[in-house]
């Protein structure tokens, strides 16, 4: 099979060398490694359909790749397959300033897309922590979120169309450019979320938005994570969406003040970070209606940016937590805990009372007015003892999750990471219908087989 992909895309977009592959053999997920049979990267639709074909015809399973920085394992191989990198799909095909949609191939970077738009005026806001390496192919298969889901929702919301090639190599198009469209099941959105499960997504067709031209920052501190939780409900219950509301605990914001030195209050035991945008008068009046609140939530300080710079770099300490807290230990393992938000406080006293309960290092952050929780373990994969106590905290900070209503996964995806947690949160029928639905599309279980569910039942 290695000469006929060679043949197709050219040597120079077939990697087969030990060294040239290894760097596709995991992904932004701890503890996950796994070398494929070679590496490939078309250029074209044509190019990939073509590939599933031959894939197909030589019974090679396919794992498709963006950039490699899902944190669920979705892109890392399966023994013996090929890995398709969308990176060479890097094209920005139209942007429409009539319908306010752009239309793009799948490997363009996601940062390039909110410029591009930006550029014209406009607003593409799903921003991912990874938006400046992501793959807008990526952020599709994932349905991926960022710190504007609170008022703008996810990348779901934005996609009205697709371009997928199937498991047989065959291409098709799903969506359009209408505002409404009920033609039939929505099978685009079948797609949206299915982490490379069941097609590659060659070409998206997004939605846009004007421009918000007014946009303030906030940044909060709190003596306890209860009174941070206590703001949000009260911020929502005034009726107030905010763009952003991002929470930091203690160890989180330590840790980010060690790397990026912006004078964050260590003593603090909870940070939250607001952003309102929309008209100028808008967004200064819900500025001022949410300070007021902060002020009547026992908020310690009420920091507002007075100019947008300040306000980048009240954003800075949100925007560095990864980074910051990956250098503390060898391991970052993040979950991607998703609560109702009136239960937002009673989640994160049971991450840390089962943090102790372990002795494990847990550093809790996250999308705090999505419900939407990142606690991240710090931790050292060598160390199989400590594993263990991680790998046990892990599924008593599910079970707690699911009881409360919750879900595994908020936005990173189930892959390899969650998929052990799937039936206790979806049931047996629910999950047969997940099997059926990949069946119908994927008879012979060519992609990315064994991620979300087990390959075979
Ligand atoms: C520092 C950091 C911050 C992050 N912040 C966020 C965040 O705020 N919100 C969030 O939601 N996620 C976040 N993530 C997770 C990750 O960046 C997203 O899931 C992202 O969408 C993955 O894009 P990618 O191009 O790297 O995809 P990959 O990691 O390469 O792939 C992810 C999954 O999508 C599939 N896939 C990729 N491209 C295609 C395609 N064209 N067609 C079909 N399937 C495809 C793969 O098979 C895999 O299952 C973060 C990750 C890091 C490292």
């Amino acid at each position: 099979m290695i000469p006929a992909l060679q043949a197709l895309l050219g040597p120079a977009h077939v990697l087969t060398q030990p060294e040239d592959i290894h760097p596709y053999s995991f992904d932004g997920t701890a503890a996950l490694l796994q070398r494929p049979l070679a590496v490939v990267f078309p250029g074209t639709t044509p190019e990939v359909a073509a590939l599933v074909k031959l894939a197909r015809q030589h019974r090679v399973p396919i794992v498709t790749r963006g950039n490699g920085t899902g944190l669920s394992g979705g892109s890392v191989p399966v023994a013996g397959c090929l890995v398709v990198v969308t990176t060479r799909l890097n094209r920005i095909l139209e942007l429409d300033t009539k319908n306010l949609t752009l239309l793009t191939e799948a490997g363009v970077i996601t940062q390039a897309i909110y410029e591009t738009a930006d550029a014209a005026g406009l607003f593409y806001p799903p921003d991912p922590g990874s938006m400046k390496v992501s793959t807008v192919g990526g952020n599709v298969a994932e349905n991926s979120g960022g710190l504007r889901g609170l008022k703008y929702g996810v990348t779901r919301d934005y996609v009205m169309g697709l371009e997928v090639v199937l498991a047989d190599g065959s291409v098709h198009w799903f969506g359009n450019k209408c505002v409404k469209d009920v033609a039939g099941y929505n099978l685009r959105d079948l797609f949206i979320g299915s982490e490379g499960t069941l097609g590659i997504v060659t070409r998206v067709l997004l939605k846009l938005l004007p421009k918000p031209a007014g946009r303030q920052t906030l940044q909060a501190t709190f003596e306890s994570v209860e009174a941070a939780a206590g703001a949000v409900s009260a911020i929502i219950a005034a009726r107030i969406i905010p763009c952003t509301l991002e929470f930091l605990d203690q160890r989180t914001l330590a840790c980010v003040e060690a790397y990026a030195k912006i004078g964050l209050p260590t003593d603090a035991q909870a940070m939250l970070l607001i952003e309102t945008d929309g008209h100028p008068a808008a967004a200064e009046d819900e500025a001022t209606r949410i300070t007021e609140l902060l002020v009547q939530r026992q908020a310690r300080s009420v920091t507002r940016a007075a100019t947008p710079e300040e306000g980048v770099r009240l954003a800075t300490a949100r925007r560095s937590a990864f980074s910051a807290l990956a250098r503390v230990r060898p391991t970052t393992i993040l979950e991607d805990i998703t609560v109702p938000r009136s239960e937002l406080a009673a989640m994160v006293r049971h991450v840390n009372a089962v943090a102790a309960k372990y002795h494990l290092q847990v550093a809790t952050f996250g999308h705090f007015g999505d419900g939407n929780l990142h606690p991240t373990f710090l931790t050292d994969e060598r160390n199989a003892e400590e594993m263990h106590r991680v790998e046990l905290a892990l599924q008593e900070i599910v079970t707690f999750t699911l009881s409360l209503g919750g879900t595994v996964t908020g936005e990173h995806g189930v892959g390899l990471a969650k998929k052990a947690f799937l039936r206790e949160q979806l049931g047996d029928s629910s999950l047969s219908l997940l099997r059926a639905v990949k069946r119908t599309l994927d008879p012979e279980g060519l992609l990315n087989p064994g991620k979300i569910f087990d390959a075979a039942s």
